[in-house]
């Protein structure tokens, strides 16, 4: 796996195009800029691993749009040292994201195939999270209070269990819809018995599949 000037300058292109697309927080854009997307594509050209498109994975999973990413990751408002669960790690990129953005992450999977390749190379490039293999939909309780939690695959419904695991003023990021379209959906938790819930725009996620999900 090598990172050329000919990476670097379509990982340069890629930002613009997000940035244009209304991604303006430049933490995101940097760490954007810094992680070398073919690593986690390996199969496909250069030119398809940086077209800010989703992806097939292994498992019949996808790697997700860089926009979306980019988008998930602006909204969670990321502090340096926030305990961050992320549920879906599929290959591991939004996760090396958090962790360029400070946190400290706890990610989870429930497809072995993925949980076992992502074990195995996030470290190689130096990301270190907590990895998981299960069921996300009920989080991970052991671990909790987190400051935020994102889910990146697409909910019925929001899962009353991970509101719980979060800090008060801790955020969720979730899409949430049917199985064609979801809107991102954020709630912050005001106290503890307190939420303010905002719909956003509209995507398209593989489903969350499990106990809180479909
Ligand atoms: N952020 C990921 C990336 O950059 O590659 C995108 C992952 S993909 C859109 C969503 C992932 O969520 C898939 O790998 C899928 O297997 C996983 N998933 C679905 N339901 C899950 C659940 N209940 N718990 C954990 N992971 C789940």
């Amino acid at each position: 796996m090598i990172d050329t000037y000919k990476h670097k300058g379509l990982r340069k292109i890629l930002v613009r195009t997000i940035k244009e697309k209304g991604i303006k927080d430049e933490r995101v854009l940097k760490a954007i800029e810094k992680i070398p997307r073919h690593f986690f594509v390996e199969k496909y050209s250069d030119e398809i691993a940086y077209a800010d498109k989703a992806l097939k994975i292994d498992a019949g999973q996808t790697i997700s749009q860089p926009y979306t990413v980019a988008y998930q990751s602006e909204l969670l408002h990321i502090q340096p040292g926030d305990k961050v669960l992320e549920i879906g790690t599929g290959s591991g990129y939004q996760t090396a994201i958090l962790l360029e953005l400070g946190a400290t992450v706890y990610t989870i999977e429930r497809q072995e195939m993925l949980y076992k390749k992502t074990t195995a190379f996030l470290p190689t490039l130096g990301y270190n999270p907590h990895f998981f293999l299960g069921d996300g939909s009920n989080g991970i309780p052991e671990h909790a209070p987190y400051n935020k939690i994102i889910v990146t695959a697409g909910a019925p419904i929001v899962p009353e269990t991970l509101l719980k695991q979060l800090t008060i003023g801790g955020l969720l990021v979730i899409p949430v819809g049917d199985e064609h379209v979801q809107k991102m959906t954020t709630v912050l938790r005001i106290s503890e018995t307190d939420y303010e819930k905002i719909e956003l725009d509209q995507f398209r996620f593989v489903p969350l599949i499990g106990d809180k999900a479909w």
